[in-house]
């Protein structure tokens, strides 16, 4: 049995220490806060239960891969809902889009915004399901040491279909019309960190993610999921220290690892270190042991940050569900304002998410529990003032387009953004989502999952492969428990 050190325990941590645990190692996961799950914690105040980070669960299947490597299902742990309507469109007062939960209602619905356009998405969502079952089951399991990796026949046939040099913006445009529509198809891949017209046309397999495949919410909120995995963790024997956070990863011997921490030493076998990538190498392996340098670094196109303000309601608000979307504004606008020439944006788009609409149990009584989120780029300065602004820019935007007083009821309000993402998860530049899915940053071009100079030392999470998002998380702590054993054995 080797001993080994996980470090972080949000999902792709999570996921690492199981899947090596269930192996028969002795696995430690080690975190600085003092909780678990990461950027999917939770927090309770004042009887509302905030999830903080993730909201949007999406590809069941990927969840019941990860329960079933363990003889377990979503349901032992969780109740799972789908949400109908899946999710809304804001783009003005009178004009939302309201996407139901079966298939044959977003056909009627795209029907009636533009004419021909339901034949149309049956074919995209064909295309779609053909990218999903070859990109969730082929590509994204691969550590992506090498492209030889991907030298398959099914992927090599079907190398045309998967549409890795158009981009997701021309594919939709080659189908759709109507502004609505296009947005619509093009939003799910911004929680890819990049837009529609950076990102390779092959993740228009979020489309049949999230059309087909259906919104699904965990009653209790996403940290259920967190709270499933410590459970699952714990039956593993998993030790689990919180409050507990790696200093230095001292490299002695092969094979042989002294990890300093704040409540002391550790001596390991081996490491999966799931924290950002950026800080382990840089701050906590010294210089000959890292795998890339601070220019390698400046060079990446992180995927977004954000402004988060968690908000409790002392009334129910009209014309909120679950997940809402305002895109009352220009996304190009806001993009440039992300991507192009990086800095607070003039007029954005945001994302409200209402549990509440669907889960008593994270409000009191006729209270609503509101997240809301908008993105920015990674780096900007960060002040109260700036918080402020935005707050009453976008409380004002939402009561404007839902026909409803807000502010006068907020009786809880907190804030996030880059500075906590900094402090709470040492995150590169205050990233909320790691790193972007463009074509020069996917698969071999991620920053790698194994360390090339420590053998006995992997990688997973947001800024290797796969990529963001809760999926790719637990997809990555898998894949790096597997090559780790794999390197020990
Ligand atoms: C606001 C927000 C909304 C999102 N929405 C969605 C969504 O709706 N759906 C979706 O699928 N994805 C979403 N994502 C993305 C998704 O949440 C992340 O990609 C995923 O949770 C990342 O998991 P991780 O394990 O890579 O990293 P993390 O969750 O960041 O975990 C890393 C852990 O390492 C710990 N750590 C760091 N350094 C050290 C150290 N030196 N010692 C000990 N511990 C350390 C950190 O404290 C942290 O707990 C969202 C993310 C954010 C921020």
């Amino acid at each position: 049995m080797n001993r080994i050190a996980v470090i972080g325990s949000g999902f792709s941590g999570l996921s690492a220490a199981c899947f090596a645990a269930a192996r028969g190692q002795k696995v430690t996961l080690f975190e600085k806060n003092n909780m678990i799950g990461g950027r999917a914690r939770a927090f309770s105040e004042q009887g509302f239960t905030f999830d903080m980070g993730p909201s949007w669960y999406w590809m069941p299947d990927i969840f019941e891969d990860f329960f079933a490597a363990f003889n377990k299902r979503p349901e032992d742990y969780y109740k799972l809902v789908r949400l109908d309507p899946g999710f809304q469109m804001i783009f003005g007062k009178n004009d939302i889009l309201r996407i139901p939960a079966e298939l044959k209602d977003i056909y009627e619905l795209f029907e009636q915004t533009e004419t021909g356009s339901a034949d149309k998405l049956r074919k995209f969502l064909a295309e779609g399901k053909f990218k999903y079952t070859v990109g969730m089951q082929k590509l994204v399991y691969k550590p992506s040491f090498s492209w030889l990796e991907f030298a398959n026949r099914e992927v090599i046939s079907g190398a045309a279909k998967l549409q890795l040099f158009k981009s997701v913006s021309s594919h939709v445009r080659s189908y759709f019309k109507d502004e609505r529509l296009i947005a619509l198809m093009e939003f799910p891949v911004l929680f890819l960190g990049a837009t529609a017209k950076k990102i390779p046309a092959l993740y228009s397999l979020m489309n049949y993610a999230a059309l087909s495949l259906g919104t699904w919410y965990p009653m209790g909120g996403m940290v259920e999921i967190i709270k499933a995995m410590e459970k699952l963790a714990l039956s593993l024997d998993v030790d689990i220290l919180t409050g507990c956070e790696v200093n230095k990863i001292n490299v002695l011997k092969e094979r042989s690892v002294k990890i300093n921490t704040t409540k002391g030493n550790f001596m390991t076998d081996g490491i999966i270190a799931t924290g950002d990538y950026h800080h382990i190498e840089q701050n906590l392996l010294d210089r000959p042991y890292r795998n890339y340098n601070e220019a390698y670094w400046n060079k990446k196109t992180l995927a977004p940050s954000c402004l988060i303000f968690y908000i409790g309601v002392s009334k129910k608000v009209k014309k909120l569900i679950h997940h809402n979307l305002f895109f009352d504004a220009s996304m190009e606008s806001h993009s440039a304002e992300i991507y192009t020439n990086p800095k607070w944006p003039t007029n954005p788009l945001f994302y409200v998410c209402c549990p509440s609409k669907t889960d008593e149990t994270v409000a009191p009584e006729e209270m609503e529990n509101l997240f809301l989120l908008i993105p920015i780029a990674p780096g900007l300065e960060d002040t109260e003032a700036t918080r402020e602004y935005y707050y009453r820019h976008i409380i004002k935007r939402m009561e404007e387009l839902c026909d409803d007083s807000i502010m006068p009821y907020v009786v809880y309000k907190k804030s996030y953004c880059i500075n906590d993402f900094v402090s709470d998860y040492h995150a590169y530049k205050g990233n909320a989502y790691g790193l972007a899915n463009t074509i020069r940053q996917t698969a071999v071009l991620k920053p790698s999952l194994r360390n090339k100079k420590v053998k006995n030392m992997f990688y997973a999470g947001q800024l290797t492969v796969p990529g963001p998002g809760v999926p790719p998380a637990l997809i990555s702590g898998q894949i790096a428990a597997k090559e780790l054993l794999n390197y020990l054995k």
